[in-house]
């Protein structure tokens, strides 16, 4: 199976504009920004989604995000982040490998939030999507 792109990236096989690196992820800058330091994080180990990792690897790339958006605070000095991922094609996701997208934000910079990735509820109401959980954990709800 071909390697992927990010993985090429850990094994500098291909360049990129690393900002961090720790044993355990790297994070450089996106090559089609959407805002000025525009980052993306991974964890160096292959995995398409969150679910396909380790937690002790999913804890250390939460506190890396951490400090690279301290290290994005110190350079760029943005007004504001915001960090998140796309989880599958339907969530967007199209580089296989799981990556964590740091966007700073800045006043006025005509961006949105969160809720501007959807707004589509569908026709169940909170109540009943709730009670789809309780079926399936009702003791740890209770
Ligand atoms: P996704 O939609 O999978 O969450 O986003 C993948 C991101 O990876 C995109 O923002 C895209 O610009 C970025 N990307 C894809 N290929 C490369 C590359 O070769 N170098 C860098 N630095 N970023 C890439
Ligand atoms: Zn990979």
């Amino acid at each position: 199976m071909a390697v992927c792109i990010f993985c090429k990236f850990v094994r500098n096989e291909v360049s990129c504009h690393k900002i961090f690196e720790s044993d355990n992820t790297l994070a450089f800058l996106d090559i089609n920004p959407y805002a000025k330091g525009h980052t993306i994080i991974i964890p160096k180990i292959h995995g398409e989604i969150i679910f396909d990792l380790p937690e002790e690897q999913i804890k250390e790339l939460m506190v890396d995000v951490r400090k690279v958006m301290q290290r994005i605070q110190e350079v760029l000095n943005p007004d504001g982040f915001n960090v998140g991922w796309n989880h599958n094609t339907a969530g967007g996701q199209v580089v296989p490998h799981l990556h964590i997208h740091i966007f700073p934000r800045y006043n006025r910079d005509g961006g949105g939030s969160m809720h501007s990735i959807v707004n589509n509820s569908g026709k169940m109401s909170v109540d009943e999507v709730m009670s789809l959980f309780r079926q399936n954990f009702s003791a740890a709800l209770d």
